[in-house]
């Protein structure tokens, strides 16, 4: 009614339409939306950033999106500034996701709702939903591709020498791929027909710090020197990222791998990075698991738009995601494996790479 009493008088008109809106939409149309992103180093994190920021606009939102480039103090002062700024939501892809706990009491003391994006944020009440994909998926699908590369899908026995790897202890991510895909290898390394010849089985020896590449690629040089003398060669390995696979894949090839005589062995990956998707043309990386970020964000826009609108946003697991504290409900999206055998179909053909980019 007040909107219609002063349409009349020009100037006004425009700043009472758009309370008028804000109202409607819970006072927060047009609000500052602050979102965390861990790194640049990895592309698909700026892929991430950058759909959820763009999502964001469009429905009129503003966004301050910060990268941290994996420093865990940085990351919490980047928080801390946009509840400063004003920020009326969080999405926060974390470093650690049990580092950012005060934050997070600041945003809930301030009632800024938080979104946890792709990574879950633990030892925290103040997370109000998670969007991510399905990670124990993710694991399954790698294992199982590893096995498709292997030919054990087509029947053979082995035994093959294969090497583990895990992601970062610190984001809750790691363990879900590695417990997928360990309940896939298990019962082929209890029935013989995979040997991890390094002895090196547990997660924790597994894990690759940070998720940094050239960890790996010392860990595979190691492994390469100490268990693989003489003939013995890895037939497999199970990597749970494109840039360590990459790592991986230059450390095999120092120790004289990727030739016609003896070619590379079965290396999984995750997240259909460029070079990745390149190397699997190539014929070095076997495989790697797309995550069509594209849709994350927009699930995550669509919650985050929810939230401030009052309502309540879509979900469709609440009890995979304990955090420590509680379980955080969760909208899980579907993975897919993409191996040379089909990248042309799912990666060109959802036009998440150009076949220019391919080249
Ligand atoms: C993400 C993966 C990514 C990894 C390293 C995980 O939390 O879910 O997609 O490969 O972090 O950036």
């Amino acid at each position: 009614a007040l909107a219609a009493t002063l349409t009349a008088c020009g100037s006004s008109t425009k700043t009472v339409d758009a309370e008028a809106s804000a109202q409607a939409s819970g006072g927060n149309a047009g609000a500052l939306i602050g979102v965390t992103m861990p790194t640049k180093s990895s592309e698909r994190w700026i892929h991430d950033g950058d759909n959820v920021k763009k999502q964001l606009e469009q429905l009129g939102y503003k966004v301050d999106l910060q990268y941290a480039e994996n420093d865990i103090p940085t990351q919490a002062n980047q928080i801390e500034n946009q509840i400063t700024k004003g920020a009326k939501l969080l999405i926060v892809a974390s470093i650690d996701g049990t580092a950012i706990t005060s934050q997070l009491q600041q945003a809930a003391d301030n009632k800024i709702p938080v979104i946890a994006y792709d990574r879950l944020i633990r030892n925290s009440p103040n997370v109000d939903y998670y969007a991510t994909f399905d990670n124990f998926k993710v694991g399954v699908q790698q294992a199982t591709s590893l096995l498709k590369g292997l030919g054990v899908e087509d029947g053979k026995k082995g035994p093959f020498n294969v090497e583990l790897f895990g992601g970062s202890p610190d984001d809750n991510n790691a363990t879900f791929f590695w417990n997928g895909a360990m309940s896939v290898l298990q019962p082929k390394i209890d029935d013989g027909t995979l040997v991890i010849k390094s002895g090196q089985t547990d997660f924790k020896t597994a894990a690759i710090l940070r998720w940094d590449p050239a960890t790996a690629q010392k860990r595979m040089e190691d492994i390469l020197t100490k268990t693989y003398t003489g003939d013995t060669k890895v037939d497999g390995v199970l990597s749970p990222y494109d840039g360590l696979s990459i790592g991986i894949l230059s450390a095999l090839k120092s120790s004289g791998y990727g030739t016609s005589g003896q070619p590379y062995p079965v290396v999984t990956g995750q997240d259909a990075e460029l070079a990745s998707v390149k190397s699997i043309i190539a014929g070095e990386q076997y495989s790697t698991i797309f995550k069509d970020t594209r849709k994350l964000a927009e699930q995550t826009v669509k919650m985050a738009d929810a939230v401030l609108k009052g309502t309540k946003p879509e979900v469709n697991n609440t009890k995979d995601y304990d955090n420590g504290n509680k379980v955080v409900p969760s909208y899980l999206l579907d993975p897919v494996i993409v191996d040379k055998s089909n990248y042309q179909d799912v990666i060109l053909g959802s036009g998440y790479y150009t076949e220019d980019q391919l080249k």
